[in-house]
């Protein structure tokens, strides 16, 4: 194979070439004369020149913001990401990060928090009003707390994004439950559901949940419903599962 080198651009037979597994062409860009060159004159820079390494590094910078640069990293990245492998990698990496670092995140946050009341207003207000907009977002968001209430309750390790875990997308689930708007609840045949004043149901209650798997089939379309919010606060104690009694009071009074 004869491969152009970049920096004095001769075509030379790929035997020139030093390999870089990472690079499109399994070759360094330059050929080995001009690495020898570039590392020669690199090593002497570095010595005589206190401002070169750094100059370096801006060069480098400099190219990563270009759209060359961007393009290239956009390319080697979904390249990396197509590798199973790679991808189960980061993954993992991730979850282990997440779950190991849970304290000092939640510290962090409790800080940032306390830091920040005004942005907790803003975000608080804009959460609300989405709601208020956008129905499907509005039970989306019921069933992210409802899966991720379930975990907490049970001691479960709750890890991915509910709508990853769970198999129907947020407009999914809104078309499915849908049917239950503006008729009356289910159980006792009075009150009429509406997004105002519904709340939604798991007809296996999702406290006999031990795993996350459990609480995944537990979220199935068919065993969600809406019912009014009397009856479901009802419906709660009867169902109550024994390991929840030790969470009496806390903030979760709406059962599922
Ligand atoms: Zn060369
Ligand atoms: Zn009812």
């Amino acid at each position: 194979m004869e491969l152009t080198c970049s920096k004095c651009k001769c075509t030379l037979d790929s035997d020139n070439f030093d390999r870089q597994k990472s690079s499109k062409s399994g070759f360094r860009p330059y050929c080995k004369d001009c690495r020898r060159k570039y590392a020669r004159e690199y090593a002497a820079g570095r010595k005589n020149d206190p401002d070169f390494v750094q100059r370096q590094l801006r060069a480098k910078k400099k190219y990563r913001a270009s759209s060359k640069g961007k393009q290239r990293e956009r390319e080697y990245l979904s390249e990396y990401r197509s590798i199973e492998k790679n991808k189960q990698r980061d993954k993992e990496y991730g979850r282990d990060y997440y779950h190991k670092n849970k304290a000092k995140r939640l510290e962090a946050a409790v800080e940032w928090r306390n830091s920040n009341p005004e942005a907790i207003k803003v975000h608080a207000r804009k959460a609300s009003e989405k709601r208020k907009a956008n129905p499907v977002y509005r039970l989306a968001d019921k069933i992210r707390r409802s899966v991720k209430r379930a975990c907490r309750q049970k001691g479960i390790l709750k890890h991915g994004m509910t709508f990853e875990l769970l198999e129907y997308t947020p407009q999914e689930i809104h078309g499915y439950l849908s049917q239950y708007l503006g008729k009356p609840c289910e159980v006792c045949k009075e009150c009429e559901i509406s997004l105002d004043s519904c709340h939604l149901d798991h007809i296996t209650p999702v406290c006999t949940a031990n795993s996350l798997q459990d609480v995944i089939k537990l979220s199935e379309m068919v065993n969600l419903r809406l019912i009014c919010p009397d009856c479901n606060l009802k419906k709660g104690p009867k169902y109550e599962h024994p390991r929840s009694q030790s969470f009496p009071h806390s903030g979760n009074q709406v059962p599922s």
